[in-house]
């Protein structure tokens, strides 16, 4: 819509030049045009990213983040519902393949285990958190031999448990888990969580690691996914701080 907009006026613009009296008519329809020329360039160019985290440069956290992706025993598989996915800005879950290696994430509203390697080529199976009847604690004793997938899903509450409903061979196949104790989230200063267990995906992550394999691999990963988070969260609230005044003014002005 704004691009036909945009087309229109600048359209417009030449076709006043003709009905201009003298230089000054033709002068102020060029100055028009390329005003907004200068508008379509801006809408239409894409905001810039830090190459490494896919950040706006403003709230790049590759300060926190290891020289490279940490590679651990254990296995991270993320299923992000697709709305997740669109507002990756603020979701966590692309900290994750940034501080550990083995870890894939993968987009949709449901899944089929035999869709999923972590799944189809499991020699047991994959540890899935997710807060169901009959959850067994997450610890030590669930990594059994090593080299367990923990599987999370992203997603708000409702959109975690539509996707569950979405996912019944997915769910069968896999052992499901939960954390001992709720633990506040490092989040909560900017997003208010439904239940005590939602905490964000990254910080799920980094405690199941912790959890589950007692490596200094682990812990520097799960060191390094906090210290990259805990940075997300001062941008934001940094962003925050900025936005009343930026509203006062607007008032200001009216
Ligand atoms: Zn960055």
């Amino acid at each position: 819509m704004r691009r036909a907009l945009l087309a229109i006026a600048i359209a417009g613009a030449h076709a006043l030049a003709p009905l201009g009296e003298g230089d000054a008519a033709k002068h102020a329809a060029r100055s028009a045009a390329a005003s907004v020329r200068r508008e379509v360039v801006r809408t239409q160019t894409p905001r810039a990213t830090c190459d490494t985290c896919h950040r706006p440069p403003a709230v790049c956290v590759c300060a926190a983040l290891p020289a490279a992706p940490i590679k651990t025993e254990t296995s991270l598989l993320v299923l992000q519902h697709p709305n997740e996915f669109r507002r990756r800005h603020f979701s966590t879950t692309p900290l994750l393949p940034l501080c550990v290696d083995r870890c894939a994430v993968r987009v949709g509203y449901g899944f089929e285990a035999d869709d999923l390697p972590q799944f189809r080529d499991a020699a047991e199976p994959p540890l899935l958190l997710f807060p169901a009847a009959g959850a067994a604690p997450l610890d030590a004793a669930a990594a059994g031999a090593g080299g367990r997938t923990v599987v999370l899903i992203d997603g708000t509450w409702a959109q975690a448990k539509a996707m569950a409903r979405k996912s019944p061979s997915l769910f069968a196949s896999a052992t499901p888990v939960c954390f001992a104790d709720a633990r506040a989230s490092a989040l909560e200063a900017v997003r208010r969580e439904p239940e005590a267990h939602c905490v964000s995906t990254a910080e799920a992550a980094a405690r199941a690691l912790r959890l589950l394999e007692p490596t200094a691999a682990a812990a520097e990963a799960a060191d390094r996914i906090e210290a990259s988070l805990r940075l997300m969260v001062d941008h934001q609230l940094a962003s925050i701080r900025d936005r009343p005044r930026e509203r006062n003014a607007r008032v200001d002005r009216q």
